[in-house]
């Protein structure tokens, strides 16, 4: 895992501390001071901002068709869409199933990129009724790995729609990642820039106990920080996370 800077530097400090062939003493240590600055972020971010209540939606595929919908728009355009879905009495499986991909896409039209965004959810629904009659309810029990791939090799749905859908629909411990986490993670130096998904989604994965509430909270307070505070021009002064060590050296546009 690419480590933070400051961390770097606590290897050569405890170069000394007895460790095994594997490195597991530090290893540990480290692991144990990434976990410490994650939950002060975390507290920061909570206390200033309040819990965000994520995912807005009344059933699990309203989740999921929020998490392929919002894609490159903002949250209010997803919610006209999904409104039109309702409005239309379509917003099920079995009903979406049975709509022309055009008519979808008229449909869901205020979420822009309609015609390709039909197709997507179009994608979802089919891969679920082909391996699973429609019934969402089977992938409950489904090992989360498995699910993960399964939902990645349906074309449309990329790393960050698949654990969304993993995270707030199916209350699986996975952190969901963006624009917005690399952003923050790399001016806190938590992680080098250049960092891939999976890198940036390992940090907090593998250094926060798995734990879907705070995996809920924590990825929403970091979309709301991004967006007020954390954007491409920072705005530090009043930031929740102000008084953290940080740096500005790398541009983000
Ligand atoms: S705006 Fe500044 S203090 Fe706030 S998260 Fe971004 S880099 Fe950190």
């Amino acid at each position: 895992m690419t480590v933070l800077t400051k961390f770097r530097r606590v290897y050569l400090k405890y170069s000394d501390v007895t460790i095994d062939k594997n490195g597991n003493c530090l290893r540990s240590i480290i692991s144990a001071m990434i976990n410490e600055t994650l939950i002060e972020i975390y507290e920061l971010l909570l206390d200033r901002f309040g819990p965000q209540h994520w995912w807005p939606g009344d059933t699990q595929f309203e989740i999921i068709t929020g998490a392929i919908l919002t894609q490159n728009t903002s949250w209010a355009n997803v919610e006209k869409a999904i409104a039109n879905l309702k409005a239309a009495d379509r917003l099920t499986p079995d009903k979406l199933h049975h709509l022309d991909v055009s008519q979808l896409a008229e449909l869901i039209r205020p979420a822009g990129y309609f015609n390709i965004k039909a197709k997507r959810l179009k994608n979802f629904i089919n891969w679920l009724f082909d391996n699973y009659e429609g019934e969402l309810t089977d992938l409950e029990s489904m090992n989360t790995n498995q699910l993960r791939v399964e939902l990645l090799a349906i074309k449309g749905i990329g790393p960050e729609t698949a654990d969304s859908i993993l995270l707030y629909a199916f209350e699986r411990p996975m952190f969901v990642v963006d624009a917005y986490t690399a952003r923050i993670a790399v001016r806190h130096e938590l992680i080098e820039p250049g960092a891939d998904y999976e890198q940036l989604r390992e940090l907090f994965q593998s250094n926060l106990s798995e734990d879907v509430q705070l995996f809920n909270e924590y990825h929403a307070l970091l979309v709301r920080l991004g967006k007020e505070f954390c954007k491409p021009k920072a705005r530090c002064p009043g930031c929740p996370l102000e008084k953290l060590p940080h740096s500005l050296d790398i541009e983000y546009f």
